[in-house]
């Protein structure tokens, strides 16, 4: 019997060490009320502001999004499998679940609201401003950009005294770059998609967020990252452990 608890207790612990390790967390302090940040893999964030829990393309191949809490605004930036997922929105949403949309990607799902590159609103004190992501190099073999200009959408999120930046697929736009006061940045780095470590770094001296998470991101392409960085020491770059 005693073998048997303690072979449970030891599968506990090694869950819960497990789930901790999958999703890195980190806090962006202000005086308007910190923002904790769960990192769920690829491109899915999870922002906590006091009582909201605010999704970014929430994917359930990596996470029981079941045991996350349900989705006060739910952010979907564009209609690829990987950013947009019926089976987590299913699991995410009630009720009162705010969640919006690129134009494309609402055509696939019909859910929520659609959000325009350009468009700005303030709901439940979250201020929204939408901005275009899309590639200018990278095309797929018909010589069309993997996403086209108004497919897919990048957001800037006002969360009390932070603006925080959140790339869609993207490459290093001139509207990313005429950025100002950019608190933290969320910026995607796989390749042939998105963009490669320079071309993140051309994004970031254009527009110099306070901090740089990379995500939705090539593993190896960190160390070159890493060392690009160093030609913009004004901007902290912070790498989630897992
Ligand atoms: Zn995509
Ligand atoms: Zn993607």
């Amino acid at each position: 019997m005693k073998t048997l608890l303690f072979i449970l207790f030891s599968f506990l612990v090694s869950v819960s060490s497990y789930s901790q390790k999958i999703f890195g967390k980190d806090t962006l302090k202000a005086s308007s009320g910190d923002v904790i940040i769960t990192f769920i893999g690829h491109g899915s964030l999870l922002l906590q502001w006091g009582e909201q829990n605010i999704y970014i393309d929430p994917s359930s191949r990596k996470a029981d999004l079941y045991k996350f809490p349900k989705a006060d605004m739910l952010f979907v930036t564009h209609h690829h499998n990987d950013h947009c997922d019926p089976a987590a929105l299913k699991a995410l949403t009630n009720d009162g679940t705010k969640t919006f949309m690129s134009e494309i990607a609402h055509e696939k799902w019909n859910q929520g609201m659609v959000l325009y590159p350009e468009q700005q609103l303030s709901i439940d004190a979250v201020g929204i401003t939408v901005l275009p992501a899309y590639n200018l190099v990278h095309k797929n073999e018909e010589g069309q950009p993997y996403h086209k200009k108004g497919q897919c959408n990048s957001y800037i999120l006002t969360l009390g005294d932070l603006r925080i930046f959140i790339g869609g697929d993207t490459e290093n736009t001139p509207e990313m770059k005429a950025l100002k006061n950019i608190d933290a940045a969320f910026l995607p780095m796989k390749l042939p998609y998105t963009m490669n470590p320079a071309m993140v770094v051309d994004a970031v001296k254009g527009f110099k967020p306070n901090i740089l998470y990379p995500y939705h991101y090539d593993r190896k392409m960190l160390p070159e990252l890493t060392e690009l960085m160093k030609q913009v020491p004004e901007v902290e770059l912070r790498i989630r452990k897992n």
